[in-house]
């Protein structure tokens, strides 16, 4: 191919819409172009490279005995209704966009095809001797995120690869779990990508296993924490850990009641800790909050904390399914609106206790009229705490959960933190890093194929629903998630395997007849050798063409200039810049040589 009629526009300023690195040189390099927000164009090297992305993708889908296929995007609300997510992924920040036809039918565009793949499987699939099935596709997903953004990481339309599998029974599941887990590693391997396996939160389905692959970079939108002896790493939604020890509250208490501390205007954990001298990991902190269910109620949450810990808005939310109906959608902190709209009187806010009546919620109008109470192992371990009053300025020194009936039943609820020690090897601590998600595995077991009623006949006869297992991954995600692990300052430094094209040749000078041919004859040799080359023959200075070479990134790249007449030319590596004048048919031979070793 031809630069000059690549139609390559190459952007010299940082993009103001950019905030990340791989966002800007995407862009700067002609890559992709912004059609509205969370919208790209991928342009034709964009396009090259996720086809290469594409097609590792596809041959390690087929080597792990997966079957391609193409499902419609297009998906009747009727499956969704049946499955029970419409609601919950078409009201309020779901994330499905959702249409009707002229026959005033609801459709969904696909974010995930769990309801489309249960529902053919189910009709399909009726016998254990046609099990198991692994089914993939690698198609464009639509989700209308909440906060679009850095490009192709997090876009509203973006290409996955998505499978699909069923089985007669757990064992057989966990079994192409483990051979898709293998399957990711090689993957990412083969893109020249550093991914680490993450455990991660398996959400509201509870028990089954599920795995992140993280590409570590400081711009990732996940935060991971990592043992320093190796053996544990997992996303902070899902990570567990030691927490540091409680500061023993060493005065004695002079009475078994609890005594009242006046502590006006020290509604922070801080502000009170500051005042009155006590350390936060000493304080129990109370939290109201609202979890918003799928059936559209919501259910209000007094949860109970250490003071010095955070709350985990994820486990919260696993803990809350646990003990409700219906899913969950989400929590969020109750406001003063809230509680005005319901008719519930003002709450000392920045005051509260864990012992918070639930007559204070008889005239809601809509909540139902008792808190749903969780407590962090870390608040129900302490011996001794202090706690707000339920009353404005106030707290309760020296409290036992004896003093409120007993502790309540524990869950773990915080954050896990970097600083802290494992679990599994209290010698070792865990330290952050920051991730990109490229791929997530995951053992959903029969959560679907019961809500959709997809049975197989097994062994005895019997029809029960298949054990199932899906698997992720954002295919335009990484390509942006490998600029971002390879760069320098001149710009991106694709990984062989994925790069847009293997060579350029660059002709610094087309008015030059000798270089001129050279650079032609190089080319022709090179794509007879079935190398993807490109040739710089556009009438731009030679700086404007080495800029161009270094920002979209090309592995190899031989520069023919003013040593042409001798035959000589430049063979420059882009990963390390390191450049070598050679007799061009050595600069060949060295090429190929390192092309196809
Ligand atoms: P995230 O937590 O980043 O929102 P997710 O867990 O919702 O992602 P999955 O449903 O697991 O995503 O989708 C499989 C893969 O698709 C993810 O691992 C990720 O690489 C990719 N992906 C998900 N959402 C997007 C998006 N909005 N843009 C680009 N890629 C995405
Ligand atoms: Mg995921």
């Amino acid at each position: 191919m031809r630069v000059s009629r690549l139609m390559l526009v190459t952007l010299r300023d940082v993009p103001a819409e950019a905030e990340i690195t791989s966002h800007q040189l995407l862009l700067r390099g002609g890559f992709i172009r912004r059609v509205g927000s969370g919208i790209y164009a991928y342009l034709p090297l964009m396009w090259k490279v996720l086809q290469r992305i594409t097609s590792i993708v596809r041959e390690e889908m087929n080597r792990a005995g997966g079957l391609e296929t193409l499902l419609p995007q297009l998906h009747p609300s009727e499956l969704w209704k049946r499955s029970g997510r419409w609601q919950g992924y078409t009201a309020g920040e779901g994330i499905m966009f959702h249409l009707e036809d002229r026959q005033g039918r609801e459709l969904g565009l696909g974010p995930t095809h769990e309801e489309v793949i249960t529902t053919l499987a189910g009709e399909m699939l009726r016998s254990y001797r046609q099990l198991p099935v692994n089914l993939y596709q690698i198609q464009t997903k639509f989700r209308d995120e909440i906060r679009p953004r850095f490009g192709l990481m997090r876009g509203r339309e973006f290409i996955m690869k998505d499978a699909y599998s069923f089985h007669a029974d757990e064992a057989d599941l966990q079994a192409t779990y483990a051979e898709m887990d293998q399957a990711y590693r090689r993957v990412f391997q083969r893109c020249g990508l550093e991914a680490v396996p993450v455990d991660a939160d398996s959400g509201a389905i509870g028990g089954a296993a599920s795995q992140e692959f993280m590409v570590t970079a400081e711009a990732g939108e996940d935060l991971i924490l990592i043992s320093d002896d190796g053996h544990y790493a997992a996303n902070q939604e899902k990570a567990v850990s030691r927490a540091s020890d409680a500061v023993a509250i060493d005065a004695a208490p002079q009475s078994d009641a609890p005594s009242i501390v006046a502590t006006p205007g020290q509604a922070s954990i801080n502000a009170v800790c500051a005042s009155q001298g006590w350390h936060p990991s000493q304080l129990v902190k109370v939290l109201l909050l609202i979890a918003r269910l799928e059936d559209g109620s919501d259910q209000p949450l007094l949860v109970t904390l250490r003071g010095d810990q955070e709350l985990n808005p994820v486990k919260l939310a696993n803990a809350v399914s646990r003990r409700v109906e219906q899913g969950v959608l989400d929590c969020r902190p109750i406001t003063a609106e809230d509680l005005g709209r319901q008719g519930v009187d003002a709450l000392p806010l920045g005051y509260i206790g864990p012992d918070l009546d639930d007559g204070l919620l008889a005239r809601a109008s809509s909540w139902p009229q008792r808190f749903l109470r969780l407590a962090d192992s870390t608040a129900t371990d302490l011996d001794w705490f202090h706690c707000g009053a339920n009353a404005m300025d106030q707290h309760r020194s020296h409290c036992r959960w004896s003093d409120f009936g007993g502790a309540p039943e524990a869950d773990d609820l915080r954050n896990a933190r970097a600083g802290e020690r494992c679990l599994h090897n209290p010698s070792a601590t865990l330290q952050e890093k920051r991730g990109i998600e490229v791929g997530h595995i995951f053992q959903l077991g029969r959560k679907y194929s019961q809500a959709l009623d997809a049975c197989f006949t097994n062994e005895n006869g019997r029809d029960e629903p298949f054990w199932m297992g899906c698997y992720g991954i954002g295919v335009s995600r990484l390509a942006q998630a490998a600029v971002e692990q390879h760069h320098d300052e001149a710009g991106i430094c694709w990984p062989a395997a994925i790069a847009p094209f293997e060579a350029i040749v660059v002709i610094a000078n087309i008015q030059d007849d000798t270089q001129t041919q050279l650079g032609e004859a190089l080319y022709a040799s090179l794509q007879q050798a079935n190398v993807d080359v490109l040739l710089d023959d556009r009438k731009e200075r030679a700086g404007v063409k080495f800029k161009d070479a270094d920002l979209i990134g090309i592995p190899w790249r031989i520069v023919i200039g003013r040593d042409a007449a001798e035959g000589l030319v430049e063979l420059v590596r882009r990963s390390d810049r390191s450049v070598e004048k050679l007799p061009h048919a050595i600069a060949i031979e060295k090429l190929l040589s390192s092309l196809r070793p």
